[in-house]
Protein backbone atom coordinates (compact mmCIF):
# COMPACT_ATOMS: atom_id res chain seq x y z
CA UNK A 1 0.00 0.00 0.00
CA UNK A 2 1.37 3.51 -0.78
CA UNK A 3 2.48 5.68 2.25
CA UNK A 4 0.14 8.69 2.90
CA UNK A 5 0.14 10.77 5.94
CA UNK A 6 -2.58 13.04 7.33
CA UNK A 7 -0.93 15.90 8.94
CA UNK A 8 -3.42 17.77 10.77
CA UNK A 9 -5.36 15.47 13.77
CA UNK A 10 -6.80 17.01 16.83
CA UNK A 11 -7.63 14.41 20.15
CA UNK A 12 -9.17 14.82 23.38
CA UNK A 13 -5.65 16.37 24.86
CA UNK A 14 -7.35 19.27 22.95
CA UNK A 15 -10.66 19.59 21.48
CA UNK A 16 -11.15 16.54 19.34
CA UNK A 17 -13.53 13.86 20.15
CA UNK A 18 -11.10 10.89 20.31
CA UNK A 19 -8.43 10.01 22.67
CA UNK A 20 -5.15 10.23 21.26
CA UNK A 21 -4.44 6.23 20.69
CA UNK A 22 -8.03 5.74 19.42
CA UNK A 23 -6.88 8.55 16.72
CA UNK A 24 -4.01 6.22 16.67
CA UNK A 25 -6.12 3.29 15.59
CA UNK A 26 -8.41 4.74 13.85
CA UNK A 27 -5.60 5.81 11.63
CA UNK A 28 -4.18 2.29 11.06
CA UNK A 29 -8.08 0.85 10.18
CA UNK A 30 -8.02 3.19 7.37
CA UNK A 31 -4.20 2.11 6.54
CA UNK A 32 -2.83 5.32 7.10
CA UNK A 33 0.91 5.12 7.50
CA UNK A 34 1.43 8.22 9.21
CA UNK A 35 -0.97 11.02 11.35
CA UNK A 36 0.60 14.11 13.21
CA UNK A 37 -1.16 14.80 16.93
CA UNK A 38 -1.55 18.73 16.04
CA UNK A 39 -3.84 19.72 19.18
CA UNK A 40 -4.45 23.02 20.24
CA UNK A 41 -2.05 24.57 22.53
CA UNK A 42 -0.78 21.62 24.23
CA UNK A 43 1.79 18.41 23.67
CA UNK A 44 -0.09 16.29 26.62
CA UNK A 45 -1.24 14.00 24.42
CA UNK A 46 1.59 12.88 22.77
CA UNK A 47 3.24 9.97 24.46
CA UNK A 48 -0.14 8.24 24.42
CA UNK A 49 0.06 8.61 20.63
CA UNK A 50 3.96 7.42 20.33
CA UNK A 51 3.27 4.23 22.12
CA UNK A 52 -0.43 3.48 20.18
CA UNK A 53 1.99 4.54 17.14
CA UNK A 54 3.84 1.36 18.18
CA UNK A 55 1.13 -0.88 18.83
CA UNK A 56 -0.81 -0.37 16.16
CA UNK A 57 2.31 0.05 13.29
CA UNK A 58 1.35 3.88 12.65
CA UNK A 59 3.91 6.54 12.49
CA UNK A 60 3.11 9.47 14.61
CA UNK A 61 4.63 12.80 14.32
CA UNK A 62 4.67 15.03 17.21
CA UNK A 63 3.03 18.18 16.43
CA UNK A 64 1.09 21.26 17.87
CA UNK A 65 -1.21 23.76 16.42
CA UNK A 66 -1.13 27.42 18.06
CA UNK A 67 -3.44 30.19 17.70
CA UNK A 68 -1.74 33.26 16.79
CA UNK A 69 -3.70 36.77 15.70
CA UNK A 70 -2.18 38.72 13.11
CA UNK A 71 -3.42 42.29 12.13
CA UNK A 72 -6.93 41.26 14.38
CA UNK A 73 -6.74 37.95 12.25
CA UNK A 74 -6.49 34.88 13.30
CA UNK A 75 -3.97 32.70 12.17
CA UNK A 76 -2.93 28.84 13.38
CA UNK A 77 0.85 27.90 13.58
CA UNK A 78 1.37 24.67 12.81
CA UNK A 79 4.58 22.66 14.47
CA UNK A 80 5.62 19.40 13.53
CA UNK A 81 9.03 16.89 15.26
CA UNK A 82 8.64 18.61 17.62
CA UNK A 83 10.37 17.93 20.84
CA UNK A 84 8.15 18.87 23.74
CA UNK A 85 10.65 18.49 26.36
CA UNK A 86 12.63 20.90 24.77
CA UNK A 87 12.99 24.35 26.21
CA UNK A 88 10.34 26.67 27.83
CA UNK A 89 7.44 25.03 25.52
CA UNK A 90 5.42 23.23 28.26
CA UNK A 91 5.53 26.07 30.39
CA UNK A 92 4.34 28.69 27.87
CA UNK A 93 1.88 26.47 26.81
CA UNK A 94 0.46 26.09 30.53
CA UNK A 95 0.08 30.05 30.69
CA UNK A 96 -2.01 29.24 27.15
CA UNK A 97 -3.88 26.80 29.38
CA UNK A 98 -4.67 28.83 31.89
CA UNK A 99 -5.60 32.24 29.80
CA UNK A 100 -8.20 29.63 28.23
CA UNK A 101 -9.45 28.34 31.21
CA UNK A 102 -10.65 31.74 32.37
CA UNK A 103 -11.90 32.32 28.78
CA UNK A 104 -14.35 29.45 29.00
CA UNK A 105 -15.23 30.63 32.27
CA UNK A 106 -16.32 33.97 31.29
CA UNK A 107 -18.25 32.78 27.71
CA UNK A 108 -20.32 30.63 29.99
CA UNK A 109 -20.71 33.41 32.56
CA UNK A 110 -22.28 34.95 29.33
CA UNK A 111 -24.09 32.03 28.25
CA UNK A 112 -26.32 32.38 31.54
CA UNK A 113 -26.29 36.02 31.68
CA UNK A 114 -28.39 35.56 28.12
CA UNK A 115 -30.72 33.09 30.19
CA UNK A 116 -29.04 29.86 29.26
CA UNK A 117 -28.80 27.19 31.82
CA UNK A 118 -25.47 26.23 31.53
CA UNK A 119 -22.86 25.59 34.40
CA UNK A 120 -19.15 24.90 34.45
CA UNK A 121 -19.33 21.00 35.67
CA UNK A 122 -21.57 20.59 32.02
CA UNK A 123 -18.69 21.84 29.96
CA UNK A 124 -16.00 19.55 32.46
CA UNK A 125 -17.79 16.72 31.60
CA UNK A 126 -15.99 16.88 28.07
CA UNK A 127 -13.17 17.73 28.97
CA UNK A 128 -10.61 15.40 29.25
CA UNK A 129 -7.85 17.42 28.63
CA UNK A 130 -6.34 20.69 29.84
CA UNK A 131 -6.96 22.43 26.77
CA UNK A 132 -10.38 23.93 26.74
CA UNK A 133 -12.34 25.48 23.47
CA UNK A 134 -15.31 27.01 22.59
CA UNK A 135 -15.86 22.96 20.68
CA UNK A 136 -16.67 21.73 24.29
CA UNK A 137 -19.02 24.39 25.50
CA UNK A 138 -20.86 24.00 22.13
CA UNK A 139 -21.24 20.24 22.53
CA UNK A 140 -22.55 20.73 26.39
CA UNK A 141 -25.34 23.32 24.86
CA UNK A 142 -25.72 20.66 22.49
CA UNK A 143 -26.23 18.33 25.72
CA UNK A 144 -28.41 20.59 27.46
CA UNK A 145 -31.07 20.78 24.44
CA UNK A 146 -29.98 24.66 24.09
CA UNK A 147 -29.03 23.83 20.70
CA UNK A 148 -28.88 21.45 17.73
CA UNK A 149 -25.64 20.99 16.65
CA UNK A 150 -22.50 22.02 17.74
CA UNK A 151 -22.54 24.34 14.83
CA UNK A 152 -25.23 25.76 15.70
CA UNK A 153 -24.10 26.58 18.93
CA UNK A 154 -21.13 28.67 16.82
CA UNK A 155 -23.52 30.29 14.85
CA UNK A 156 -25.75 31.20 17.77
CA UNK A 157 -23.62 32.04 20.62
CA UNK A 158 -19.73 30.87 19.94
CA UNK A 159 -18.34 32.46 17.21
CA UNK A 160 -17.15 36.22 16.61
CA UNK A 161 -19.61 38.60 16.75
CA UNK A 162 -22.18 36.52 18.29
CA UNK A 163 -23.08 37.00 22.18
CA UNK A 164 -21.18 34.78 24.25
CA UNK A 165 -18.01 35.05 22.20
CA UNK A 166 -15.13 36.54 24.34
CA UNK A 167 -11.46 36.70 22.67
CA UNK A 168 -8.88 34.66 23.26
CA UNK A 169 -5.16 35.48 24.62
CA UNK A 170 -3.32 35.02 21.35
CA UNK A 171 0.24 34.83 20.37
CA UNK A 172 1.65 36.63 17.88
CA UNK A 173 2.41 34.50 14.73
CA UNK A 174 6.51 35.37 15.70
CA UNK A 175 6.18 34.56 19.01
CA UNK A 176 4.31 30.92 18.17
CA UNK A 177 6.97 30.34 14.94
CA UNK A 178 9.99 30.89 17.95
CA UNK A 179 8.24 28.12 20.35
CA UNK A 180 8.25 25.65 17.41
CA UNK A 181 11.57 26.08 16.41
CA UNK A 182 13.28 26.39 20.10
CA UNK A 183 11.54 22.47 20.41
CA UNK A 184 13.18 21.74 17.72
CA UNK A 185 10.24 21.80 14.99
CA UNK A 186 9.52 22.63 12.05
CA UNK A 187 6.67 25.65 11.57
CA UNK A 188 3.74 25.05 9.09
CA UNK A 189 0.90 28.04 8.40
CA UNK A 190 -2.28 26.12 9.09
CA UNK A 191 -5.28 26.55 6.33
CA UNK A 192 -4.47 29.85 5.19
CA UNK A 193 -7.62 30.16 3.37
CA UNK A 194 -9.48 30.69 6.53
CA UNK A 195 -7.62 33.77 6.28
CA UNK A 196 -10.81 35.99 5.91
CA UNK A 197 -8.59 38.18 3.11
CA UNK A 198 -5.58 37.23 1.66
CA UNK A 199 -4.02 40.82 0.89
CA UNK A 200 -1.58 40.13 4.35
CA UNK A 201 -0.69 36.87 3.16
CA UNK A 202 2.48 38.28 1.67
CA UNK A 203 3.42 39.76 4.84
CA UNK A 204 2.96 36.91 6.70
CA UNK A 205 5.04 34.71 4.44
CA UNK A 206 8.31 36.80 5.46
CA UNK A 207 8.04 35.21 8.52
CA UNK A 208 10.13 32.38 8.80
CA UNK A 209 7.70 29.44 7.71
CA UNK A 210 8.94 25.85 6.52
CA UNK A 211 6.24 25.19 5.52
CA UNK A 212 2.17 25.88 4.25
CA UNK A 213 -1.05 23.93 4.59
CA UNK A 214 -1.96 23.70 0.76
CA UNK A 215 -4.50 20.55 1.12
CA UNK A 216 -6.86 21.11 4.47
CA UNK A 217 -10.89 20.90 3.66
CA UNK A 218 -11.61 24.32 3.76
CA UNK A 219 -9.66 25.00 0.66
CA UNK A 220 -11.26 24.83 -2.85
CA UNK A 221 -9.83 23.63 -5.62
CA UNK A 222 -8.54 27.60 -6.77
CA UNK A 223 -7.15 27.87 -3.27
CA UNK A 224 -5.48 24.80 -3.36
CA UNK A 225 -3.52 25.93 -7.04
CA UNK A 226 -3.04 29.22 -5.62
CA UNK A 227 -1.91 27.98 -2.09
CA UNK A 228 0.55 25.09 -4.44
CA UNK A 229 2.34 28.30 -6.50
CA UNK A 230 2.72 30.44 -3.32
CA UNK A 231 4.44 27.26 -1.80
CA UNK A 232 6.57 26.96 -4.65
CA UNK A 233 7.99 30.93 -4.95
CA UNK A 234 8.28 30.75 -1.18
CA UNK A 235 10.11 26.99 -1.65
CA UNK A 236 7.79 26.10 1.18
CA UNK A 237 7.00 22.34 2.06
CA UNK A 238 3.26 21.84 0.49
CA UNK A 239 1.78 19.88 3.42
CA UNK A 240 -2.11 18.84 4.33
CA UNK A 241 -4.18 17.09 6.23
CA UNK A 242 -8.26 16.76 7.10
CA UNK A 243 -7.77 18.42 10.72
CA UNK A 244 -9.82 15.79 12.05
CA UNK A 245 -11.89 17.03 15.36
CA UNK A 246 -14.45 13.75 15.40
CA UNK A 247 -17.56 12.61 13.65
CA UNK A 248 -19.14 16.02 13.55
CA UNK A 249 -17.81 17.58 10.52
CA UNK A 250 -18.42 16.39 6.70
CA UNK A 251 -15.58 16.96 5.50
CA UNK A 252 -12.73 16.46 8.64
CA UNK A 253 -12.99 12.96 8.04
CA UNK A 254 -9.64 10.95 9.64
CA UNK A 255 -7.61 10.60 6.23
CA UNK A 256 -9.53 13.37 4.21
CA UNK A 257 -6.61 14.92 3.16
CA UNK A 258 -3.38 13.41 3.39
CA UNK A 259 0.23 13.71 1.53
CA UNK A 260 2.76 11.62 0.64
CA UNK A 261 6.15 10.15 2.17
CA UNK A 262 8.55 12.92 0.49
CA UNK A 263 6.74 15.69 1.88
CA UNK A 264 6.86 14.25 5.40
CA UNK A 265 10.76 13.69 5.06
CA UNK A 266 11.29 17.11 3.21
CA UNK A 267 9.23 18.60 6.54
CA UNK A 268 11.59 16.64 8.49
CA UNK A 269 14.71 17.50 6.77
CA UNK A 270 13.91 21.48 7.21
CA UNK A 271 14.15 20.86 10.91
CA UNK A 272 17.49 22.15 11.68
CA UNK A 273 16.91 24.20 14.18
P1 LIG B 1 -11.19 28.07 20.31
O1 LIG B 1 -9.84 27.44 20.25
O2 LIG B 1 -11.82 27.90 21.63
O3 LIG B 1 -11.23 29.48 19.82
O4 LIG B 1 -12.10 27.23 19.30
C1 LIG B 1 -11.66 27.07 17.98
C2 LIG B 1 -12.05 25.70 17.49
O5 LIG B 1 -13.46 25.64 17.35
C3 LIG B 1 -11.51 25.42 16.11
O6 LIG B 1 -10.27 24.80 16.18
C4 LIG B 1 -12.52 24.48 15.55
O7 LIG B 1 -12.23 23.19 16.01
C5 LIG B 1 -13.81 24.89 16.20
N1 LIG B 1 -14.67 25.76 15.39
C6 LIG B 1 -14.44 27.04 15.02
N2 LIG B 1 -15.48 27.52 14.31
C7 LIG B 1 -16.38 26.52 14.24
C8 LIG B 1 -17.66 26.38 13.64
N3 LIG B 1 -18.25 27.40 12.98
N4 LIG B 1 -18.29 25.19 13.74
C9 LIG B 1 -17.73 24.17 14.41
N5 LIG B 1 -16.52 24.22 15.00
C10 LIG B 1 -15.86 25.38 14.91
ZN1 LIG C 1 -10.02 22.51 17.20
FE1 LIG D 1 -6.81 25.62 12.95
FE1 LIG E 1 -6.83 22.24 13.64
Amino acid sequence: MTFTADLHVHSTASDGELSPSEVVAKAASLGIAAIALTDHDTVDGQQEAQLAGIQYGVQVIAGIELSAEYKQNEVHVLGYFIQPNQGSLKSKLEQLQQSRHKRALEMVQKLQSLGINLNWNQVKKYLQGSVVGRPHIARALVDIGSVRSVQEAFELYLKKGRPAYVPRYKLSPQEAIAMIHHSKGAAVMAHPGQLPDLSYLDELLQLDWQGIEVFHPDHNHETILNLQQIAKKHNLVATGGSDYHGSGRKYHNLGAYKVSKDVVETLKMRCQF
